[in-house]
């Protein structure tokens, strides 16, 4: 069944007017006519089964028939990401959708050298991966900011999974609850020369899985640029109490591999994957 994302409130027999892209993708791509369903949602109200009411010039009018699911929304956690090559943020954004993220935060650090982005099309991006993946509301995408400023404005209770290509507590100790045990220093040798650097192995607070809004479920991962993070950069994010750095293995993935690792990382142990 088509799902549409929609801005109108949705209620029993409520008139929605879907955007004139959607209009024409639903009758002109899609064929429908009057009378033909199709499932809409707007990141409020849940999923509502719906019928083509009236095909008009300026647009279909589509009227709401039945709730099907109730909104629900998925965990708290936020991707920040530095601003990389335009085709792998637009990557990031659409699996930071599917991979329940609820908003995506593009950070300007020591070493982006940002392509232009268009923050419609990463927009548009969001909504068709959410349409895609079943989700009820849709990733907010938000201009890009310095990353000092992001952590100066940090919001209180939220925690970091700072996903470092120099060291780290490995992802799955550092996220899942396990017996106290000593600092974890990084992996010397393999791939990486890796100098061992304390690490909190241990965030507190995490043996349950999050709640909606819930303090203890509010998360946020980091991924850095091409060049990574500057010394000074990773010693800051490191001082910080909210922060835990992990490694995602050996191997340096790119930006768009790092941000799919660590979301699957966060979600199999912390996230919504076993609900
Ligand atoms: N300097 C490398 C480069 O030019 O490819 C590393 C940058 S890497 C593409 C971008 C980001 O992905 C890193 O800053 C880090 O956040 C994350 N990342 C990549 N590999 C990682 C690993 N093995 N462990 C932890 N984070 C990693």
């Amino acid at each position: 069944m088509i799902r549409l994302y929609v801005q109108g409130d949705l209620a029993p027999g409520a008139a929605v007017a879907p955007t004139l892209d959607q209009s024409r993708y639903l009758t002109q791509v899609m064929r429908l006519k009057a009378g033909d369903e199709l499932l809409v949602f707007n990141g409020r109200d849940g999923e509502w089964r719906v019928s083509v009411a009236e095909v008009l010039k300026k647009g279909v009018i589509l009227r709401a028939e039945e709730q099907m699911r109730p909104q629900t929304y998925g965990p708290d956690l936020e991707l920040i990401v530095a601003v990389v090559k335009k085709a792998r943020v637009e990557t990031i954004v659409e699996k930071a959708a599917e991979l329940g993220a609820k908003r995506v935060r593009l950070a300007l650090t020591h070493r982006t050298n940002a392509d232009r982005l268009r923050l419609d099309r990463l927009d548009a991006i969001a909504e068709e991966a959410a349409e895609q993946t079943g989700r009820l509301d849709v990733p907010v995408v938000d201009d890009p900011v310095k990353l000092d400023a992001l952590l100066d404005g940090w919001e209180d209770g939220r925690r970091l999974m700072f996903c470092d290509e120099t060291g780290g507590a490995p992802a799955i100790t550092a996220l899942t609850p396990f017996s106290p045990s000593p600092l974890w220093g990084g992996a010397t040798g393999g791939v990486l020369d890796r100098q061992a650097l304390p690490t909190r192995s241990r965030l507190e607070g995490l043996d349950h899985p999050p709640r909606d809004g819930e303090g203890e479920g509010r998360w946020a991962i980091l991924i850095g640029p091409e060049g990574g993070f500057s010394p000074e950069e990773g010693e800051r994010l490191r001082s910080l109490p909210f922060t835990t750095a992990v490694s995602l293995g050996p191997r340096i993935l790119r930006a768009d591999t790092a941000a799919i690792a660590a979301m699957t990382l966060w979600q199999a142990a912390v996230g919504d994957w076993d609900r």
